[in-house]
């Protein structure tokens, strides 16, 4: 049954619009089933009504007109228990409900299984027959599994369809893609559609000014494309049999076959650029051989899939890696990855939407830190057709509105004219103290990784740079730069901040942010290879980015190191080692330097509870509670499934981290928090109450919290602190801190605008 379910998805997940996807489940389900009747209801979100939208087997005139109350019949039941409903008789429960308008009367057997995506039931997927027979457990969950995977496709050919109706005039308004997760701000902009170069499926729709010249390009990509086949076969020639090598020479000769490349060029013609007109093809073609019986012929769609794969990357390749941005533009993608961010230039970059990817990834840190608003998590976003298009980033809905109408401009220009009203109003505690009503003192500190970061923390009063990202620096480059290259940033960094201190953090690479050029494979990538496992395993690189920092800090001693991800007192032993190995080096090299100040970041529940000898060892702490959160809750920061279940306000995270700041403090070691924590408003009530020392956040929200510290006594904090501790969940810690923060007048810091 698992062929059957794939291509099936397959196919509806590539409908142009609702009514083909769902006309493609009825006609492919029934013979699936062996079922007399298959009938798709969508459950209307306004009424909550479900409403008969395709059927193989019941009238055609019911479609559209039968709509069954929320409780009605057994659809209404199938849907409002959210569980499958299998009956041999289906006249013979006691909620059938007959419509004589369907023509249902001659079935029986009745199977009903609910449509949900994430967490909403959007409808109900029936087949019958007219035999008295239950179906069979495997055929029930055939049906289950079909249905929850059909969900998702559902929803995106809903969406391209209204998008179609936008263009063809026949929808008026603004089309809403739903996130769940976002960073905080508005962006309005003209989205820029990015993907892998191997991602065929994620090529966005875009048109082209001179065909000509483009098919000149795809006819040059296949050229080179079947000339470097030929060169593999022949390479490889000495080391795989003739059968082997047959791949490559099917590959080239389906190149020189006139239909896959004049489908691509018949489309280029038609004004359509050269990616988009090759994923059309390619999807064509594959869908031809998936649908042969012939297991041998139906298994080539995935050749040519791979083959459609090279020929994009060559493209690509030829297209050059200068990309044009438009002035105010919204970077969109399956996933973007820091070096495609980091591609935009400065200034132009509006707004970030991720359809994987949450607010706690890496790439939304980078946004953050830059005061870009972005969404996360978009459910059904048929980017193939959003790029071009003007789009407003909904930072505070977590939201997407394409084509937004003016009035909604109008409105969201209103709400970002708020938040500059609330950033001017914060302006006045710029030369202000972090200092509670009580007179407890805070430093406030940037989380930072460009130079760019850098100047504008010191330009902002920052006390210092808590957390550098030097990996940043690594991802501007195509291969790991050199010791000089490295101690001429960091120098450049340590100047710019001089004499406030800067914690520069060694290389954090791995997990949910691999470099280009030094790919990781793993399958679970968090829990892998990366941060100091990296470093330790590969001295050489780590030890030529000590010596460049300690290089740097010859001439500018306001330098402290930190090691991130440390799990285990062997590690820090290991790094201080390499670290003194170093520092020796140089000494030796006639360089003075002193020994830095060392800290660690705690990351890792395994640390938080070594912390009491950890702490011993080094100069100070620095909680990462973004990994940390991460590692205590079990959930991937970066995976919009189980993002509604991330929250660094869980009392288990306080309770860790309460812990942690206690045991550093009795071994009279400073703390830190730099995770996002650190910059939310509700995060830093809670770590006030612990009495952290610094905080080290996103320079955006630098303002914010120190009108949180000045607003509340520490006594306060403390105890908001101590009832926190005692709670069951997130939610309720941040609906007392919000609550909190509202009756002190900080409203404004937890909703949009005011
Ligand atoms: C953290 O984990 O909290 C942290 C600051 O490090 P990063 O977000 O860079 O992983
Ligand atoms: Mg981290």
């Amino acid at each position: 049954m698992l062929e059957p379910l794939r291509r099936i998805v397959h196919e509806v997940s590539a409908a142009h619009n609702l009514a083909e996807a769902l006309a493609l489940i009825v006609d492919r389900v029934k013979p699936a089933m062996q079922a007399d009747v298959c009938s798709v209801y969508l459950t209307d979100p306004e009424t909550g009504e479900h409403v008969l939208m395709e059927t193989d087997g019941l009238r055609p005139s019911a479609v559209g007109r039968v709509r069954l109350l929320p409780n009605q019949g057994l659809v209404g039941l199938v849907a409002s228990r959210a569980e499958p409903i299998n009956l041999d008789n289906a006249s013979g429960h006691p909620h059938f409900q007959f419509i004589a308008s369907t023509g249902e009367a001659p079935f029986h057997g009745f199977l009903g299984v609910p449509i949900i995506r994430r967490g909403t039931t959007l409808g109900v997927l029936v087949v019958q027959q007219r035999e008295a027979r239950r179906y069979t457990g495997d055929e029930e969950s055939f049906l289950a599994t079909l249905a929850a995977q059909l969900a998702g496709s559902i929803s995106l050919a809903e969406v391209r369809q209204r998008l179609e109706s936008l263009d063809t005039g026949t929808l008026i308004g603004t089309v809403f893609l739903e996130g769940v997760a976002s960073t905080r701000g508005l962006g309005i902009g003209e989205a820029v559609v990015v993907f892998p170069d191997t991602a065929l499926d994620s090529v966005p729709d875009k048109r082209v000014s001179d065909p000509e010249a483009e098919i000149k390009r795809f006819n040059k990509a296949v050229t080179t494309e079947v000339a470097e086949l030929h060169k593999l076969s022949d390479q490889l020639a000495d080391v795989l049999s003739a059968s082997d090598r047959a791949l490559f020479d099917a590959y080239a000769l389906l190149l020189s076959s006139d239909s896959l490349v004049e489908g691509t060029v018949a489309r280029i013609r038609q004004g359509i650029w050269a990616p988009a007109a090759l994923r059309h093809t390619i999807s064509e073609f594959a869908d031809v051989f998936e649908e042969m019986d012939d297991a041998y012929l139906a298994d080539r769609a995935a050749d040519i899939r791979d083959l459609g794969r090279r020929l994009l990357q060559r493209l690509q390749r030829t297209a050059g890696r200068e990309r044009e941005y438009p002035e105010h533009t919204v970077l969109m993608g399956e996933e973007i990855s820091v070096s495609q961010f980091l591609e935009v230039p400065q200034g132009q970059l509006v707004g970030l939407v991720s359809v994987n990817g949450t607010s706690a990834s890496h790439v939304a840190l980078l946004a953050r830190g830059l005061s870009i608003p972005a969404v996360f998590g978009l459910q059904s976003a048929p980017l193939e057709r959003l790029n071009g298009r003007q789009v407003v980033v909904d930072g505070y809905s977590a939201r997407v509105c394409v084509h937004p109408g003016p009035t909604l401009i109008e409105e969201y220009r209103r709400l970002a004219e708020e938040e500059a009203e609330l950033s001017q109003e914060l302006e006045s505690l710029l030369d202000q103290p972090a200092v509670t009503t009580d007179g407890h003192y805070y430093r406030l500190l940037a989380n930072a990784g460009l130079h760019a970061d850098v100047a504008a923390a010191r330009d902002r009063h920052a006390h210092g740079i808590g957390l550098y990202r030097s990996e940043l620096h690594f991802y501007l480059r195509d291969s790991f730069p050199g010791e000089d290259e490295q101690t001429a940033t960091y120098r450049r960094v340590l100047q710019t901040m001089a004499p406030a201190p800067v914690m520069l953090r060694t290389l954090d690479v791995g997990g949910d942010k691999p470099l280009p050029y030094y790919p990781i494979e793993e399958a679970n990538p968090f829990l892998g290879w990366r941060g100091i496992r990296i470093s330790l395993d590969q001295t050489d690189i780590f030890k030529t980015q000590l010596r460049a920092m300690l290089r740097a800090s010859a001439v500018h001693p306001n330098m402290g190191i930190m090691f991130p991800m440390i799990s285990c007192i062997s590690e820090l032993t290991k790094a201080l080692a390499v670290l003194h190995d170093a520092h020796n080096e140089l000494i030796e090299d006639g360089i003075q330097i002193n020994f830095p100040q060392v800290g660690i970041m705690v990351e890792v529940p395994s640390a938080a509870y070594m912390i009491g000898t950890l702490a011993r060892m080094v100069d100070f702490i620095a909680i990462g509670s973004n990994d940390l959160t991460q590692y205590i809750l079990a959930v991937d920061r970066s995976n919009v499934r189980v993002a509604q279940l991330y929250d660094s306000l869980h009392p288990a995270v306080l309770f860790t981290l309460n812990h942690v700041c206690r045991q550093a403090h009795a071994a009279t070691c400073p703390v830190s928090v730099c995770g996002e924590m650190a910059g939310d408003p509700a995060g830093a009530l809670a770590l006030m109450g612990m009495g952290i020392d610094s905080f080290s956040m996103s320079l955006g929200n630098l303002l914010k919290i120190k009108w949180v510290i000045r607003s509340f006594s520490y006594e306060e904090a403390r105890g908001l602190l101590r009832q926190a501790l005692q709670m069951d969940s997130a939610q309720q810690v941040r609906a007392q801190m919000n609550r909190a923060l509202d009756e002190r007048g900080l409203g404004g810091l937890v909703r949009a605008g005011h």
